[in-house]
């Protein structure tokens, strides 16, 4: 058979390509889509960097790493029978059971034996004339695949901190995504941090416990609340089993996809008593419920924002003795929901211990890590242990770190380097048969129920190929230039969007990454998949197909 019979045959029909379609990752959204195509009954291959199943559940294992969205949300929903069989211990599972979590999937669902472990793709090249997509592993072979999915997750390339020096620290240092396998060891080590974000706030509460010294370096605090943490008893999760299909369908209808939605009154509609009401009760409640089941005006009204901020930097004062140390850790320069929320559990009075020294960095910057720690301006920090929870090139960096081209060998990074440019947040113009689950401008929100719809929709487009023959499909123009200005236009009136975070596409470690842009499709997530639905049921109107 030549390259063009072969490009013509129907996927599933074994040809000259060596899988129907490859999947890139084995974390939650990869193990699913893997089994979603491996019962259509195509040749399918995933290929995974790390050893094993779990993604950033694989990575992660930074002590005090744990889930900000409930435990019994975060599970699959495809599998009754995985529902019923899994415990969840804790509602803020801790990583090592999530992990355990996504083990048990694939093993219940006999995934690995088609996943090739320790396996990075550095390469994938769309070849027109096979009208298919040649990849590049890391050891340099060569697989050739007609359909190629991306599930790299969102936040999987981590970076380290422009600060010179880091090779010359004598100590053990790490970046909290790659921590080590066996753990570290810090009783009576003195340790710097440098970050505030969540992975950092998760990590401080933690090692403060056990630490001789901690020192963090912070350069913007965010506004963090408390997670409200607790065990799940067995009869609670049994009590949590029989509500799984009201659970579910509530999460279907928040836009985040979580069990809190926001409260319909505006905020300065209620008094200031009702505000405060509201607002303790929401403090002292389990989860996101502070940052997404807040008044409805909050993350789009300044005013209102404002007054939200108040009430968590009065907390934060109530929280953290020293004034001065309380200041630094009140954000100025955003308001309160507008960066992603830590969600905490004795953070802020870990600052109130007499061994932990917070370190602003925007008064005495770090200028370089030397053999023995970190050297300010004002002076030099000796240490045992540095971690960099310096966070990551965030939504399209895992695709800017993989020499991937499209027709005419043009360069996704080039495509995307004002910004990522997508139908749906699957499909990019000029890369055909290359589907992005969780791709940039898609609907994000509490990870697992967003890429389990996203997973599905990939699955029903290929199958959708499957059923007619199909060999080569491809956004239009149109497509991609309607898709961007909604989410664009959805953009406009989000105070987040104003804001440099990891959300917004923002990394200043990162060349060419320090100007906030519209990352995300911000309609939420009932609004994207009633647009994808009609998307699938009009037969794909802006996808080119042959
Ligand atoms: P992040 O929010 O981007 O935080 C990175 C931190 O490193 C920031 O405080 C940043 O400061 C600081 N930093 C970076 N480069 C620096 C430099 N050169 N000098 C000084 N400081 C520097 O990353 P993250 O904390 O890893 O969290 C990312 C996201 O992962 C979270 O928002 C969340 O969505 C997710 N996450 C989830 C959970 C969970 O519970 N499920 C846990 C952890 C993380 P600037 O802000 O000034 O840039």
């Amino acid at each position: 058979m030549d390259a063009t019979t072969a490009a013509k045959g129907p996927v599933g029909v074994p040809g000259s390509l060596d899988f129907d379609a490859v999947i890139i990752g084995a974390g939650v959204a990869g193990l699913y889509q893997l089994l979603t195509l491996r019962e259509m009954g195509l040749r399918v291959r995933s290929f995974e960097a790390a050893s094993g199943v779990g993604g950033t559940w694989y990575w992660n294992r930074y002590p005090g790493a744990r889930f900000d969205s409930e435990s019994w949300t975060y599970g699959y929903s495809f599998s009754k029978e995985l529902m019923q069989e899994w415990d969840w211990t804790e509602h803020f599972a801790p990583q090592p059971e999530t992990e355990r979590y996504l083990n048990f999937v694939a093993d219940k669902f006999d995934l690995r034996r088609d996943i090739q472990f320790n396996t990075t793709v550095t390469a994938a090249h769309y070849r027109e004339d096979t009208r298919s997509w040649d990849l590049t592993l890391g050891d340099g072979s060569r697989v050739t695949t007609r359909f190629l999915i991306t599930a790299i997750g969102i936040l999987s390339a981590p970076t380290m901190p422009n600060i010179p020096g880091i090779d010359a620290f004598m100590g053990q240092s790490c970046h909290t995504h790659d921590w080590p396998k066996g753990g570290v060891d810090f009783a009576g080590k003195r340790v710097g941090i440098i970050g505030s974000g969540a992975t950092a706030v998760q990590t401080i509460q933690e090692i403060a416990k056990t630490v001789g010294h901690l020192t963090i370096f912070q350069r913007t605090p965010n506004w963090c609340a408390p997670l409200n943490n607790g065990k799940i008893s067995k009869d609670e999760m049994d009590a949590i089993r029989s509500r799984y299909p009201e659970i579910l369908a509530r999460c279907r209808e928040t836009p985040g996809c979580y069990v809190h939605s926001t409260d319909p009154r505006k905020t300065l509609d209620a008094t200031p008593e009702e505000r405060a009401e509201f607002w303790e009760k929401l403090y002292a409640s389990p989860g996101f419920g502070i940052w997404q089941g807040n008044f409805s005006d909050m993350l789009s009204d300044r005013a209102a924002n404002a007054a939200a901020s108040a009430f968590i930097a009065d907390k934060i004062r109530q929280r953290v003795k020293d004034p001065v140390t309380a200041e630094k850790l009140i954000p100025k320069n955003h308001g309160f929901g507008t960066r992603r929320v830590p969600l905490e559990t004795n953070y802020y009075e870990v600052y109130n211990q007499p061994n932990v020294q917070l370190v602003d960095v925007n008064e005495t910057p770090i200028e370089r890590v030397t053999a023995g720690g970190i050297q300010t301006s004002a002076e030099e920090y000796a240490f045992d242990i540095i971690i960099y929870a310096t966070g990551f090139d965030a939504i399209s960096g895992a695709f800017d770190r993989m020499d991937i081209t499209g027709v005419d060998g043009v360069r996704l990074k080039d495509v995307w380097a004002n910004g990522p440019q997508t139908y749906l947040g699957v499909f990019v113009e000029g890369f055909p048969n290359m589907l992005m689950s969780m791709g940039p401008h898609a609907g994000l929100g509490n990870y697992t129920r967003t890429a389990e719809y996203s997973v599905e929709w990939i699955a029903g487009v290929i199958r959708h190929a499957t059923e007619h023959g199909l060999t080569r499909i491809e956004t239009t123009r149109t497509g991609v230039s309607e898709w961007t200005d909604i989410v664009l236009g959805l953009g406009e009136d989000q105070l987040m969007n104003e804001v440099p975070s990891w959300m917004t596409g923002v990394n200043h470690n990162v060349a060419g990454k320090q100007v906030p842009r519209v990352m995300r499709y911000s309609g939420g997530h009932p609004a994207y998949r009633a647009h994808c639905n009609a998307v699938a049921a009009a037969g794909y109107p802006h996808l080119a197909q042959a």
